[in-house]
């Protein structure tokens, strides 16, 4: 099933269209039906003149692509109001001067107000006031009263016209449009706002007005024996219904007290005035004209007022209940006093709001002025800048607080700063948090760097004697070569192997030679210099690298390496073993200049010692060979 699309769903556009004619033209023949029989003065003039305001409060909530609906539903409904008084011609003219009017009164309110029009604002009351009541029906006065001139000839005073018929529209303007426009516009919110007292008030206001309009109407015929009551005193009823009802409140009463002072004018009083029934009538239209600006004028200004006190109450609630602390500083006072702060910034400083307000912020700092964050908000505050910073605190009972400080200048209408709005965010815990995880890093990287040190120490020991190996020999022994050929120092090296220790291994077993090895590389250790190198090449051979040594020091250490080995008795459980070690030397220079070299004459003389009987060293001299 296709689903109806929203253009599918819309009512046709000629069709509103109608219905805007309709309801527009059945509205305003209905004011000039009430502008005619109702209002007319018995010398043929308008005391008010409604149907315009029809059109225009029509045009002002209509959108502008609705407008030309209005200009039909006018003619017609001018056209046939007209036709039993007067002529076509001057029926179709008035028409189209009410058109021109409420067309140029409703393009120039909406060029200034925006496409939105509503009695909501003391400006757009005003903007109403000048293009509507004033502007506009005062320019198309001047057209109608050309009308009328044209209809009664020279005899017709042009200026009486104008004034009549200005007087008329504007009055009907400044009544019924903004009834109109308030009611369409706010009908729900009027709706919701009702309650039982509301209505009881009311009451108690018509009722008012009713007994007021009564006492009026008696008093208005009396020429003798009394003295008729001013109109004036239906005023503070107006103020009234503004000050309680608002807008919506004042537009009503206001049209009451029209219909009320209109009747009472034709039919309690007429002719007030005796002799002078105009001047009558315009001491009334003038008295209806103030009453109107006066009660719509309080209504909008209340409400302007009305609704200031709620964007701020709306902010105050904000600012008390958001979760940062709030300062507020009059930057127009000597020092920039705090003026005010909210709720949160009493709970996170512990400072009572009495105990801060009139002093400065640096008061949080506790003599701590000293700080990047702290220069950098005082620079902002002395060029009237906004900025972010990272600022230490103190709260009043000492204890630090990190926080990240917001500060932005409020100006007035001529841009001049007057105050300052901080917000500070409570940094600590992050803060906190921040240096708990650092301190868990380091000690992390310490234990790291820890392990990666043991693996070292591992790779380059003998896991069963805890000597060098002979990665670890190789690697040192490449470096101390390097640094004895860069020093033009020597060096020399040792290579040990002990004699028949297989025969070890089968008499006493594979343990106990271990054990055996183990003990006779602690023993050579004990007969090396801290800077010797001792490694466990491999099996049952040894190599001792000696910096800064020579031959024939090589050849001490060796020999006392060998006598020591050859005393020592290894005792084990309940066996003693004996070991010897048949040793082979080189130095660098006389032997060879890189370690390949000296490492194979090393071993050359090494089995040299072999091969004379074992238990023995062998170096090398210029002259050859020696065995000790
Ligand atoms: P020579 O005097 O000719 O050196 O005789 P030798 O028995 O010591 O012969 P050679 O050096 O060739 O033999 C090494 C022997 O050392 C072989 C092996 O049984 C023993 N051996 C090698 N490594 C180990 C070890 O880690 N532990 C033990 N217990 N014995 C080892
Ligand atoms: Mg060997
Ligand atoms: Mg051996």
């Amino acid at each position: 099933m296709p689903i109806p699309t929203r253009q599918q769903t819309q009512r046709p556009q000629w069709l509103i269209g109608l219905v805007i004619m309709t309801v527009v033209g059945l509205g305003y023949f209905a004011g000039a039906w009430l502008g005619v029989t109702q209002t007319i003065s018995p010398d043929g003039q308008a005391i008010i003149w409604p149907p315009n305001a029809v059109a225009l409060a029509a045009l002002l909530l209509l959108p502008v692509h609705r407008w030309a609906w209005i200009i039909p539903a006018v003619m017609a409904a001018e056209i046939i109001a007209d036709i039993p008084a007067f002529p076509l011609w001057a029926a179709v003219s008035f028409g189209l001067v009410n058109l021109f009017e409420v067309f140029l009164a409703a393009s120039l309110v909406r060029w200034f107000t925006g496409p939105r029009f509503d009695f909501d604002s003391l400006a757009r009351g005003g903007y109403f006031l000048l293009f509507g009541p004033l502007l506009a029906a005062g320019t198309a006065a001047l057209l109608g009263a050309g009308v009328y001139r044209g209809l009664a000839g020279e005899e017709a005073e042009y200026l009486a016209h104008w004034q009549m018929w200005w007087f008329g529209d504007a009055l009907g303007l400044l009544l019924l449009t903004p009834l109109v426009v308030i009611f369409a516009r706010q009908w729900r919110e009027m709706l919701h706002a009702w309650t039982r007292w509301r209505l009881l008030e009311a009451s108690a206001l018509l009722l008012l007005l009713g007994v007021m309009g009564m006492v009026l109407m008696a008093t208005a015929g009396v020429e003798d024996g009394g003295h008729p009551l001013s109109l004036v005193l239906l005023l503070p009823l107006v103020l009234w219904a503004a000050a309680r009802f608002g807008v919506p409140g004042a537009a009503a009463l206001v049209a009451l007290v029209t219909a009320t002072a209109i009747a009472r004018t034709l039919y309690g009083a007429w002719p007030l005035h005796g002799e002078d029934p105009n001047g009558a009538i315009l001491a009334l239209q003038e008295f209806l004209a103030v009453t109107a600006t006066v009660g719509i004028g309080v209504g909008l200004l209340l409400h302007e007022i009305e609704a200031q006190r709620m964007r701020l109450h709306l902010f105050e609630r904000t600012m008390e209940s958001t979760n940062d602390a709030v300062i507020i500083t009059d930057a127009r006072r000597r020092d920039d006093p705090i003026i005010w702060v909210n709720d949160t910034f009493e709970t996170l400083f512990g400072y009572s709001r009495d105990e801060v307000i009139g002093r400065n912020c640096r008061l949080l700092q506790h003599g701590e002025e000293d700080q990047d964050g702290v220069r950098k908000a005082r620079d902002a505050l002395r060029l009237k800048q906004p900025v972010k910073t990272l600022v230490r605190n103190y709260r009043r009972d000492g204890q630090p607080l990190w926080i990240q400080l917001s500060l932005a200048p409020v100006g007035d209408s001529r841009g001049r700063v007057t105050h300052f709005v901080g917000v500070l965010h409570d940094l600590t815990e992050l803060k906190h948090l921040e240096e708990k995880l650092e301190r868990r890093v380091a000690e992390r990287t310490e234990a790291l760097q820890e392990a990666n040190r043991r693996l070292e120490r591992i790779a380059a020991t003998d896991p069963l004697t805890g000597v060098a190996n002979r990665r670890q020999f190789m690697r040192q022994a490449k470096r101390e070569l390097a640094r004895a050929q860069r020093n033009g120092t020597t060096l020399s090296l040792i290579c040990l192997d002990l004699d028949h220790f297989k025969a070890i291994n089968d008499v006493h077993g594979h343990q106990v030679g271990d054990q055996v090895l183990t003990q006779v590389a602690s023993t050579m250790e004990q007969n090396l210099r801290p800077s010797d190198l001792l490694a466990r090449m491999g099996g049952e051979e040894f190599q001792v690298l000696l910096p800064d040594s020579d031959i024939r020091q090589a050849g001490e250490v060796a020999e006392r390496i060998r006598a020591t080995l050859h005393e020592l008795e290894i005792r084990l459980c309940d066996t003693v073993v004996k070991v010897t070690v048949s040793v082979g030397c080189a130095q660098m220079g006389l032997d060879g200049s890189d370690m390949d070299s000296l490492m194979r004459i090393g071993d050359q003389r090494l089995y040299e010692a072999k091969s004379l009987g074992r238990d023995r060293v062998v170096t090398g001299t210029a002259d050859g060979v020696h065995a000790i």
